[in-house]
């Protein structure tokens, strides 16, 4: 093969790998977006944080501190079906009114139609992978 098409053909592979590095790694961006999306959709829009984005977390799958509205999702998260993580979302934003899992906490959550399920799935992840 000539230099040059040689050249070429690891050009175009470079930038393959490239684009599949973008699709697998995680978003912090796309989490924004579906974070407005649910918040518009769910909430009317009213909430707001201060920043959102994912975090190495080993035991939790997402936290929220409630004074100062950052949210984080675990990055094991990202690798999830995108309905359990917009359930992890709603779970951290409905955190930003009601720090604790409490009734006006649940109803919150619950505005989401798939929390049920996603809970479900949740705990199996956690039981089959020993609780990590
Ligand atoms: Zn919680």
């Amino acid at each position: 093969m000539p230099h040059r098409e040689r050249q070429h053909w690891a050009e175009v592979m470079r930038r393959q790998l490239e684009r599949r590095r973008a699709r697998t790694q995680p978003s912090d961006a796309r989490l924004q977006q579906r974070a407005n999306a649910l918040n518009l959709k769910l909430f009317g829009g009213r909430l707001s944080w201060s920043s959102i984005g994912y975090a190495e977390m080993n035991h939790l799958w997402g936290s929220c501190t409630f004074t100062e509205g950052s949210i984080r999702i675990s990055k094991r998260a990202s690798s999830l079906p995108e309905w359990v993580i917009d359930y992890l979302l709603v779970h951290e934003m409905a955190h930003l009114e009601h720090s604790a899992h409490g009734p006006e906490f649940h109803e919150m959550e619950n505005l989401y139609p798939l929390a049920e399920r996603a809970r479900g799935y949740l705990l199996a992840l956690d039981s089959s992978t020993g609780g990590a």
